[in-house]
């Protein structure tokens, strides 16, 4: 990424500032500058996009994209197509994992420039309400501005006792650079970081266990909807240990040898194990090639000197924001990852148009319905809007219906049948309040579910809006269907 060379960097004038060059950052300074505002960029980084792009989402999918074939290939051995044994060029994927990356960054770049941002790389940090001090490879450069949206995300979450020096122990972005292929991988964490390089490792012949602290994985999600993924992976990975944790990682010279505490590994009776499955408890301790640490992220409000522009941070690090994204310092709006969760790419990108809409004197306000969730795993897992398990602690009086995939022609051809597809809405009137779907390439089956929630929609107009057939898209409409008792794909007994 090259500095804007027309720019002298010693002293520079922004309209609007904007602090981190991720898809929130990005989409913020390209709406602002499509307003009409003169924008500067600043991103540490010598490319564009963030985590997201370069060591998050979609290197992620890429590999995700080499173990979905991998996967379909092996299973389909059984219904008589076989290739034989797949062999895994490692340094090839990860060049083609790395062009995907950087097609996308190359094209960030050529926007920035039809829309004339000023891109100064370099490590940003606040030092009155209206200067940022930007440190770039050649010396510092102070930037004063009317306005400032600060997009400077997150980081993961280490945890201090663990040997974080040690390479053998990854943070995600370890997992993502490919490096090696470990024998025996270690993922602590089951939620969507974790259990998608699980995936990805599982494919390329890693032994995948995975330890959970909580009573199921992906813990923010009903049960139901997690429950095909559980079973499947139980079947594939060598472990998977719900409510432990762990105690200590010692760096051994054969491998990382973790301690776990049992006492919590036994998961209760519950909706969250296969019946009859009590679950085996943890070793004592375990010797493991390498460990994924992949227990959430950590906001990057501290590390910007916000108090310096008298921007209030919380103890985590997150920055209080108001519906038009403004900080408490009413020319300095936050958005993405710093402001609070969901941290996703797509909640950042929202907030930003937003930030920078006020910001150029549009009336304009974050007023989404619901950030969908989407685990890229295999099946995958997806939902928007109220949870069963929040409508039930809301005391919220709702109908369900639950479509069984293994009803849908679209999805027994693919070789699948464990897929689900719940529809959640309101009792009385009949309107969608939540989604949610698990099997393969359900995560793009939620964008219709998010409309329909945005929209109003209740069952009877999802029900009576035609679907193509046969696509797993008809799922979410026989669900409807279930609801306004209209069904004909399944017999329900009055
Ligand atoms: P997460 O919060 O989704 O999952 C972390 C998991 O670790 C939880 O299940 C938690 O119970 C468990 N945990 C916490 N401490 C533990 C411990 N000491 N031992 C064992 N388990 C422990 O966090 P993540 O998976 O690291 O992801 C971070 C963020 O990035 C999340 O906000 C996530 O939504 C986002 N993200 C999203 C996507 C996607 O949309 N597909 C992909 C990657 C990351």
């Amino acid at each position: 990424m090259d500095a804007n060379p027309a720019v002298d960097e010693s002293v520079i004038q922004a309209e609007v500032l904007v602090l981190g060059g991720g898809p929130g950052g990005y989409t913020a300074a390209f709406r602002a500058a499509d307003l009409g505002k003169q924008v500067v960029l600043i991103e540490r980084y010598s490319a564009l996009g963030g985590v997201c792009l370069n060591v998050g989402c979609i290197p992620s999918k890429s590999l995700l994209h080499v173990a979905q074939i991998v996967h379909e290939v092996n299973e389909f051995e059984q219904h008589g197509l076989s290739y034989g044994k797949p062999n895994f060029d490692i340094d090839k994927i990860r060049s083609w994992k790395e062009s995907v990356t950087k097609s996308l960054v190359d094209g960030l770049a050529r926007l920035v420039k039809q829309r004339k941002v000023i891109l100064i790389q370099g490590t940003g940090h606040f030092t009155s309400a209206n200067t940022v001090e930007v440190q770039t490879e050649t010396g510092v450069t102070t930037v004063s501005f009317e306005q400032a949206i600060i997009a400077a995300g997150s980081h993961p979450t280490k945890i201090p006792v663990f040997p974080n020096d040690d390479p053998r122990l990854w943070d995600s972005t370890d997992a993502l650079e490919l490096k090696e292929i470990p024998k025996k991988l270690l993922i602590v964490g089951g939620g969507i970081i974790g259990l998608e390089m699980a995936t990805v490792y599982h494919a390329l012949g890693s032994e995948i266990s995975v330890v959970e602290l909580m009573d199921q994985i992906i813990p923010g999600c009903d049960n139901d909807l997690v429950t095909p993924l559980y079973r499947r992976i139980k079947k594939q990975y060598k472990n998977i240990w719900l409510e432990t944790r762990i105690t200590s990682i010692a760096a051994d010279k054969k491998g990382l040898k973790v301690s776990f505490d049992r006492a919590g590994s036994q998961p209760a009776d519950g909706i969250h194990t296969i019946p009859g499955d009590k679950g085996k408890g943890a070793p004592e301790s375990e010797l493991f090639d390498a460990v994924l640490v992949a227990v959430g992220r950590r906001p990057n409000g501290k590390l910007i000197g916000a108090e310096l522009a008298g921007v209030n941070v919380d103890e985590l690090g997150f920055i209080a924001v108001d519906k038009q994204q403004r900080t408490n310092v009413p020319h300095i709006f936050a958005i993405g990852d710093i402001v609070g969760n969901p941290m996703l790419a797509h909640k950042a990108t929202h907030e930003g148009k937003v930030a920078a809409e006020v910001a150029a004197g549009h009336k304009a306000g974050f007023d989404a319905l619901t950030i969908p969730s989407v685990a890229y795993t295999d099946p995958e897992v997806t939902w928007m809007g109220l949870t069963e398990n929040q409508a039930k602690q809301q005391g919220v009086d709702y109908d369900k219906a639950v479509f069984p995939w293994a009803a849908s022609g679209r999805s027994l051809s693919l070789g699948r049948k464990e897929g689900l597809t719940k529809i959640l809405c309101e009792k009385e009137t009949g309107r969608i309040l939540g989604a949610g779907m698990v099997g393969p390439n359900a995560g793009e089956l939620i964008a219709e579910a998010v409309l329909a929630l945005e929209m109003g929609a209740d069952a009877e107009d999802i029900g009576l809006t035609v679907h193509a057939h046969p696509m797993l898209s008809e799922t979410f409409a026989f669900a409807a269907e279930m609801i306004t008792g209209s069904i004909t794909d399944l017999y329900i007994k009055k």
